[in-house]
């Protein structure tokens, strides 16, 4: 049996405490105490501290099962990465609590257009990313579009009588179906699609066009079976085929 005052528990429920989560009951039977402990505490780690919005280890996490999901089903997934344009200059011109509050409001608009199933991330600094399972390409795109237009209406009072506007760029890339992926490199796909949107000017959104595939699961796996289905890059460039050219949606 567990000895509660034996352990040293001071840390983990100030950090709960902080955090403004609830602690265990009092009267909870030990094992019961720990659990809910540990489960608050994995809860907390899982989170960004200044949105509230998941962060980049749980990010990964749901990254990596999403490819599982894709593989397995064939159902496309989306994965969006945004950035906020030209974000140095509000902190530069505003402070760095102005930033912090137009993070806040960003990250809570971007909760508002997507379905209950997607997850929203903190990726770092300005960056989101948002994966869509289940995502056909039409409402990918709809649902970039509409998150680049929610935030370009934004109007964040951050100081009494000092209004902000921000644009956001999104790139996005669709997961290769039936196939094993890696996250790094579905990250990377979105991540230059990002960087082609910043390119065009910001406050865009780029989606890596879906290569139309005509053949089944089985005829997928006889073609790319035998040759190198251990080898994910090998597999991205021909089935996330970067060289169909891009499509932009503006
Ligand atoms: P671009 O349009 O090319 O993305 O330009 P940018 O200014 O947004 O990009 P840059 O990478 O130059 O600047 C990002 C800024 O984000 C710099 C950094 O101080 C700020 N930043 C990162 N994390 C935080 C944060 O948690 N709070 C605040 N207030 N600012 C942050
Ligand atoms: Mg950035
Ligand atoms: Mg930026």
């Amino acid at each position: 049996m567990v000895d509660l005052h034996a352990l040293q528990l001071d840390n983990a429920r100030a950090l709960l405490e902080h955090a403004s989560h609830k602690l265990p009951a009092a009267n909870a039977s030990a094992t019961q105490y720990l659990q809910t402990l540990i489960d608050n505490l994995c809860e907390l780690s899982l989170k960004d501290p200044l949105t509230g919005l998941s962060n980049r280890r749980y990010f990964q996490t749901v990254l990596g099962r999403e490819i599982e999901v894709v593989a397995r089903s064939g159902e496309p997934a989306l994965l969006l990465m945004l950035d906020i344009d030209h974000f140095k200059k509000v902190n530069d011109t505003h402070g760095h609590p102005a930033g912090d509050a137009v993070l806040q409001t960003v990250a809570k608009t971007l909760t508002t257009c997507v379905r209950p199933m997607d997850t929203v991330a903190r990726f770092g600094g300005e960056e989101f990313v948002i994966i869509l399972p289940s995502c056909q390409g039409p409402y990918g795109y709809q649902v970039a579009e509409r998150i680049r237009e929610s935030v370009n209406s934004l109007n964040m009072t951050v100081a009494p009588g000092v209004n902000l506007r921000v644009t956001i760029s999104i790139g996005g890339a669709f997961a290769p179906r039936w196939v094993r992926s890696t996250p790094e490199l579905w990250v990377e796909r979105a991540d230059s699609e990002l960087y082609r949107a910043k390119a065009d000017g910001r406050n865009r959104v780029c989606i890596e066009p879906q290569p139309i595939l005509a053949v089944s699961a089985e005829e997928k796996n006889l073609l790319f079976g035998p040759l190198s289905l251990d080898d994910p890059a090998w597999i991205e460039s021909m089935v996330g085929d970067g060289s169909v050219g891009h499509q932009a949606v503006q």
